[in-house]
């Protein structure tokens, strides 16, 4: 058996899968603000009840919303205080006696995304999730591009195309959590829409809530949303044209709106180098489960 973590800010989502990689179990509960040893006596029981419950001894995946330390193993996660900083794979390691797999939630996504979804066998694949934070993947000949610190595919984190600064003259640039400013995040991630929105009205609104408004055709949402799109679409133009990836998925909240895709398609040929054909941009398979899955997966195929 396989067991997955998906490890975010606010919830952990755990599942079991078994050999054929059928999903047996999931579960979700809240992450501990602060307790470290809590966090990981939480992932412990888990893992010892499903070893019973299973009469297995199940390989761990851990997916999470950042990077690790290769000098020391540290978890850099700046949006999960209780993992930030602390060396969580050799304490988990040790409380479970077996080898504990990790990497980056977006990597997790894309993995799973390759294995029977929206990216298989497709020779190098691009993954862009749009949620809380933007998380960024590659995946070459059916291999993630990790890098030193597992943090290949940032994308969240790299600025916007200068081009939009002529477009939106009153565009702002925000301060991101990574301590860089100006990242793509900052815009179109779920919080960089409310943030956009805030900007042009005035008002703080939901992400859900803001698209509610724009569909009636509010103009403050109208000229928030044409930005939010322009950078993402320029975002994704920059990516495509330094990477040639043969397809973007797409994950986290904002894409399981079919009218993503559409705009998506209309903007992107005006970011891209002339005569380029645009990969699809496609919605993903597994939607949210695609972490967790993806996470079992990693302790699958990274023996
Ligand atoms: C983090 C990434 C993560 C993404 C999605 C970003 O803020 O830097 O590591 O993949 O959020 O959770
Ligand atoms: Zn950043």
């Amino acid at each position: 058996m396989y067991y997955g973590f998906d490890i975010g800010g606010t919830k952990v989502a755990f599942a079991v899968f078994d050999d054929d990689f059928n999903e047996r179990e999931r579960e979700t509960y809240a992450t501990p603000g602060e307790d470290y040893p809590a966090f990981v006596a939480q992932i412990g029981r888990r893992v010892a009840a499903a070893d019973s419950r299973w009469h297995c001894r199940g390989r761990v995946g851990l997916g999470f919303p950042g990077v690790l330390r290769p000098d020391d193993s540290q978890v850099l996660a700046p949006n999960v205080p209780v993992i930030h900083g602390r060396a969580l794979l050799a304490d988990l390691q040790q409380r479970l006696a077996r080898p504990i797999f990790a990497g980056n939630d977006a990597n997790c996504f894309l993995l799973s995304e390759y294995h029977q979804g929206a990216a298989a066998d497709i020779d190098l694949g691009l993954a862009l999730t749009l949620g809380t934070g933007v998380g960024g993947a590659l995946i070459h000949q059916g291999r993630l591009l990790a890098g030193r610190h597992g943090g290949c595919g940032e994308f969240g984190h790299g600025g916007i195309n200068a081009t939009l600064l002529r477009r939106y003259p009153e565009l702002p640039l925000f301060a991101c959590g990574c301590g860089r400013q100006g990242c793509l995040e900052t815009y179109v991630s779920g919080t960089g829409l409310s943030r956009l929105y805030l900007h042009c009205s005035g008002r703080s609104l939901p992400g859900q809530e803001i698209i509610r408004v724009w569909q009636q055709q509010q103009p403050e949402a109208a000229r928030c949303l044409d930005m939010y799109l322009d950078i993402l679409a320029a975002g994704i133009g920059d990516l495509v044209t330094q990477l040639d990836p043969g397809r973007v998925v797409l994950g986290g909240g904002l894409s399981e709106y079919d009218w993503l895709y559409r705009q998506l398609a209309e903007r992107l040929p005006g970011y891209l180098m002339n005569g380029v054909r645009p990969p699809a941009i496609v919605a993903p398979r597994f939607g949210g489960a695609g972490g967790v899955r993806g996470a079992a997966l990693l302790a699958k195929y990274a023996a």
